[in-house]
């Protein structure tokens, strides 16, 4: 009988996926003597989504049972991860079972006062009359958000047009400017779209992998296992300061000198053309400003860039031969290049390196960017930060016109400028010009370079209110108005990860308590606004899908031919373009197989620039260059959602750990396992040393997750993308007490 009710369990389709336990537990459990199965023996569904933490998007099984989730597993024919999962992936359901979740609102009268609960009406009436008093007096660039690339695109989307067109506020900007702002500028100046043109596919693809900047081992270690499925042994370089776990597997570490890439990127250039490497073809009838670029390159010979960047000229010589010999060269890179004070012409110089060689739009190739965050892409496109929805501009009166049609507006309730800058709010609040900022699911008071500052500026609003999954981050316990919101599993949307796909992200569990879905706190607040007629039709998620289906038309993200969520579901994601006409099957895509560009005249523009000098180079004082990084891949930025783990926690190791090269730390009589000082102009933290030959001399490594950290940090920024240079300012350690 028991096998008969297993295999009439296993017609359920939901079952047949099942990876969990039970079967075992058919197995070992009695059926009653009425012939009924047990309580314990409910039939678990099963709801596949994607992961809410890295770009990767790995699709997830949820499996529950009383309808709550109980169990993880990662979803085998899912054509992004195959089965695979990291340990973030796994441990996902923590945080949404967290014993210290917000669940109601709470407001602070007084400065430094307690904070008092109250009720959703009451909180939204607080949030509205206190913003319309900062808006009347001060106007319209009297009150910013920040907002974070983890929540879904539809939310993003309420955001942005509810603050900016229905509120009629200007400034709104994301933590995405802290890892994707890089990307997003140089890919539009380059190919006239922020388009990352590969598919992961390429990992596997690739007889020579380039990674700049990039340690997917710990920051995507799912990518890591596509490049490790790769049969055509591949040649694998990593040009990073630190002999990182992806620098220790692959078969050639470059170590270049922190902020040494762009000259050696310009070295690497002019040895490909020096060993007849350059696609003729390729650059004649794809691109633009080739022959100033080689021009430029003539002051950037192996020999001359080899000392800045701490490379010989023979090893870039070296590389260039591999490069200009190979048929499928792919290019990589992350958080090493966009975070640096001249990111947006360093990620332009890898981009040109791929347009100069003909790696573009064919198997294995590439100029390819690996984003940060889980829904990074879905905020660059639809935000209304940067562009208009979809990339349009906020400068265009059509693109005005579009977008109020599309909202059901008078053209003149559209910004004509675009947001200031993350950094350039902060400025703002600093000035008085900014009084009421409204942070949602981001945690700057850890996060921001220069925390210290930040701290002492978000103290000088007049209203700050947070809104978050936990009352108890260092940016929430600073708030005048806490708002408790849903988390990752607690509400339905769509992420679009690196590889420009876009997935459906499932509801699997309630909220706590009062938490509420981002979706709703945004759309409550904006009813009660008034002025947003938009929201009579954006009433769920999907509707939201849809409307952003129509902005996408006829731009490069068009993926108006995509049937719903049920579509998304049913083809484990698909990739824009996706426009009206499209069918499934098409597989994994690349962009630009045609050669064909997104700029006016369909090619690319090489773009390129001096490398100027590190903001803060070293000295007598401070003659250690301070790198930060992720440091596990159990941890995710400040620990929000996975410190909630005891698994991860347990996993994350030392957060704290100061990595310091042997010889460094015996010139200054240190040793592992010591307590030590990091210090560097603008604050000072304290760390336990790790003595690891990898970091290099003269460089010390501390991950990103630690709170401490950014005491330390050096606020500089691209001048293009305005992302903060994290990974390279000049400190000293010695021993504490
Ligand atoms: Fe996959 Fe990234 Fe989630 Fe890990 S964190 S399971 S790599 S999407």
């Amino acid at each position: 009988m028991l096998k008969s009710m297993v295999q009439s369990l296993w017609k359920n389709p939901g079952l047949r996926r099942f990876d969990g336990p039970l079967t075992e537990l058919l197995q070992r459990q009695p059926v009653d003597g009425a012939g009924q199965i047990p309580v314990s023996l409910v039939p678990s569904e099963m709801i596949e989504t994607v992961c809410g933490f890295c770009s990767t998007g790995c699709g997830l099984q949820v499996h529950r049972r009383g309808g709550q989730p109980v169990n993880i597993t990662p979803a085998r024919g899912y054509p992004v991860n195959l089965g695979m999962a990291c340990p973030k992936g796994w441990e996902a359901l923590a945080p949404l079972k967290a014993a210290d979740r917000g669940v109601m609102p709470l407001l602070r009268t007084e400065k430094g006062g307690p904070r008092e609960t109250l009720g959703w009406d009451e909180a939204v009436d607080v949030f509205v009359e206190k913003v319309r008093g900062l808006k009347e007096r001060y106007g319209e660039e009297s009150c910013a958000f920040i907002w974070t690339g983890q929540m879904p695109t539809e939310e993003i989307a309420m955001l942005g047009t509810v603050f900016k067109v229905g509120m009629g506020f200007v400034h709104g900007d994301s933590n995405t400017r802290q890892c994707m702002a890089t990307t997003h500028v140089a890919y539009r100046e380059s190919l006239g779209f922020d388009a990352p043109p590969f598919s992961y596919r390429d990992f596997e693809e690739s007889d020579l992998l380039i990674f700049v900047g990039a340690n997917p081992c710990i920051a995507h270690p799912i990518l890591w296992q596509r490049v490790l499925m790769n049969r055509r042994n591949p040649w694998i370089v990593v040009i990073d300061p630190r002999r990182t776990e992806t620098a220790s597997a692959a078969q050639q570490h470059i170590a270049v000198n922190p902020r040494g890439d762009l000259g050696l990127l310009y070295g690497l250039a002019k040895a490909v053309i020096d060993a007849g490497g350059v696609c003729s073809e390729y650059v004649r009838d794809h691109t633009e400003g080739y022959e100033a670029f080689a021009e430029f390159l003539e002051d950037f010979t192996p020999e001359r860039v080899a000392e800045a960047c701490g490379v010989s000229a023979e090893v870039i010589r070296g590389l260039a031969e591999r490069i200009s010999r190979t048929e499928r060269v792919s290019f990589w890179w992350t958080m090493g290049v966009n975070q640096g004070y001249e990111a947006v012409r360093t990620a332009q110089a890898i981009i040109n390196l791929a347009l100069m060689t003909g790696n573009m739009g064919r198997p294995g190739t590439g100029a390819n960017s690996i984003t940060g965050q889980c829904n990074a892409m879905g905020s660059r496109l639809f935000a209304m930060t940067g562009t208009l929805p979809a990339g349009r501009d906020f400068g265009s009166p059509a693109d005005r016109g579009f977008t109020a049609d599309w909202l059901g507006v008078d053209p003149a309730r559209i910004p004509e400028r675009k947001s200031l800058e993350y950094d350039r709010i902060l400025e703002g609040v600093e000035s008085g010009r900014i009084r009421g900022l409204w942070i949602i699911a981001t945690n700057p008071a850890h996060s921001w370079i220069g925390r210290r500052a930040l701290r002492e500026l978000l103290g000088k609003l007049e209203f700050l209110v947070v809104q978050d999954l936990f009352a108890d981050t260092e940016t929430a316990e600073l708030a005048d108005l806490y708002l408790p919101a849903a988390g990752w599993g607690e509400k339905a949307g769509t992420f679009i990860n690196s590889e420009r796909r876009i997935s459906y992200t499932a509801k699997v569990a309630e909220p706590p308590g009062g938490a509420l879905p981002d979706f709703e706190i945004f759309r409550r607040i904006g009813l009660h606004w008034g002025g947003c007629p938009w929201l009579e039709a954006w009433t769920e998620p999907e509707a939201v899908f849809q409307a952003l289906q129509e902005a996408s038309k006829g731009k490069p993200c068009d993926h108006s031919g995509v049937q719903g969520y049920a579509d998304l579901r049913e083809q484990g994601g698909i990739q824009w373009p996706y426009p009206n006409g499209s069918h499934p099957g098409e597989g994994e895509r690349r962009l630009f197989e045609d050669g064909r560009f997104f700029r006016e005249n369909g090619r690319a523009l090489f773009c390129f620039e001096a490398p100027a000098p590190n903001p803060e180079a070293v000295d007598a004082a401070y003659p250690l260059v301070l790198i930060t990084g992720r440091g596990s891949s159990a941890e995710w930025h400040t620990g929000t959602r996975t410190s909630r783990s005891a698994v991860l926690r347990a996993l994350s190791g030392m957060a704290d750990r100061v990595e310091m090269h042997p010889e460094d730390a015996r010139k200054r009589g240190l040793r592992s396992g010591q307590r030590v000082v990091v210090e560097s102009r603008r604050g000072k933290m304290e760390g336990t040393l790790c003595e690891e030959v990898g970091v290099g001399r003269g460089r010390i490594f501390i991950p990103m997750h630690d709170g401490e950290v950014n005491r330390l940090t050096l606020a500089a920024f691209d001048p293009y993308s305005r992302q903060p240079s994290y990974k390279a300012c000049a400190v000293e350690v010695r021993a504490a007490g």
